[in-house]
């Protein structure tokens, strides 16, 4: 029987230990971890994710900071914010809720905010010290695979792992990460001929194109571990109840896998639970505080 890499559940148990470290720590600190996110504009999506970010943090004890702002303000307001939070004794992370409507320049915006509180590990000088495999804040979705990877002693090492997908947000962060792990990586992306026989001839296939349903069983080795990272809300006639899938067609291709995760409570909840953990590392270093959670880097 394949076995199922359960994100929700392993985010609960770090959560746990989230939790239990601020409660222990917060009387040295003499304050709690602080998150901001900023919001701007209406996207329904990005709403429904600063809420559940919201709610994890009040279930750890950090306290969180929304900036919800209207899609009419000005760039350079945008910045001044992320100067003032930059400077703010109170806030160890922040991050720009994305997508953020075109009008922005999303990357100058990401560039403004301080490195040690880029808790989603984009701006350039993270991604720099990625490249070149030193220690600093790595974005979530794919420190969350490692994390999933890791619960289940899945090797990376001397692996063939496929990404498939090259963005910044997941597929190239996380090919950076494997390979810094030992793992031999192909980055594959929309443009990539012969998608079908690379995937297959993977040892961890990782799916993070977008695209409902792209794997079947027929991309798959017999006995490989399979990451999808998609989610796609599909339109179903009851509207109450929302159907969600990933890129991968699990089904189909369960019964040949070793490991797989599932959509929902796979890598999603994942993602998460590693923003709490950035957070919480850059609270720790702020106040020089000891850490038992240096397991979950990366
Ligand atoms: P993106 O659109 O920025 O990037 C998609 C990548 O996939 C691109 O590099 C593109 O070249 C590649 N691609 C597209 N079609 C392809 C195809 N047919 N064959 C091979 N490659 C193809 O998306 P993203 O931000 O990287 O997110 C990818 C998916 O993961 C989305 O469904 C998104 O909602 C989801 N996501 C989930 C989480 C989570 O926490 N679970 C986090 C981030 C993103």
């Amino acid at each position: 029987m394949s076995l199922k890499l359960d994100g929700k559940k392993l985010s609960l148990e770090i959560e746990e230990k989230l939790k239990n470290y601020i409660s222990v720590n917060k009387t040295i600190a003499k304050r709690k971890p602080g998150l901001a996110v900023i919001r701007i504009g209406e996207d329904p999506a990005s709403g429904v994710y600063v809420k559940n970010k919201e709610k994890a943090c009040s279930r750890v004890g950090i306290k969180s900071y929304i900036f919800h702002l209207k899609d009419t303000v000005e760039q350079n307001k945008v910045e001044q914010l992320i100067n003032k939070l930059n400077l703010d004794k109170d806030i160890d992370g922040m991050l720009l809720q994305l997508p953020i409507p075109k009008k922005f320049d999303e990357q100058r915006l990401i560039s403004y905010i301080n490195p040690e509180k880029d808790v989603d590990g984009l701006n350039e000088q993270n991604i720099g010290k990625l490249v070149k495999n030193e220690p600093a804040m790595r974005s979530c979705t794919p420190a969350g695979i490692i994390n999933l990877l890791r619960s289940q002693n899945i090797t990376i090492e001397g692996k063939n792992i496929v990404v498939i997908g090259r963005s910044l947000l997941v597929g190239k962060p996380l090919s950076l990460m494997l390979l810094n792990l030992n793992g031999t990586v192909t980055m594959t992306h929309s443009k990539t001929t012969n998608l079908k026989k690379i995937c297959q001839e993977a040892d961890i296939l990782i799916a993070a194109a977008g695209k409902p349903n792209l794997i079947d069983s027929s991309f798959v080795k017999d006995g490989a571990v399979i990451i999808d990272v998609g989610i796609h809300r599909l339109t179903s006639s009851d509207k109450s109840k929302p159907r969600l899938c990933g890129d991968v067609l699990l089904g189909d291709v369960i019964p040949k896998v070793f490991a797989y995760t599932p959509v929902p409570g796979g890598v999603g909840p994942m993602t998460v639970t590693m923003l709490l953990v950035n957070t919480i590392f850059s609270w720790q270093k702020q106040f020089g505080l000891s850490s038992n959670l240096n397991d979950l880097l990366p």
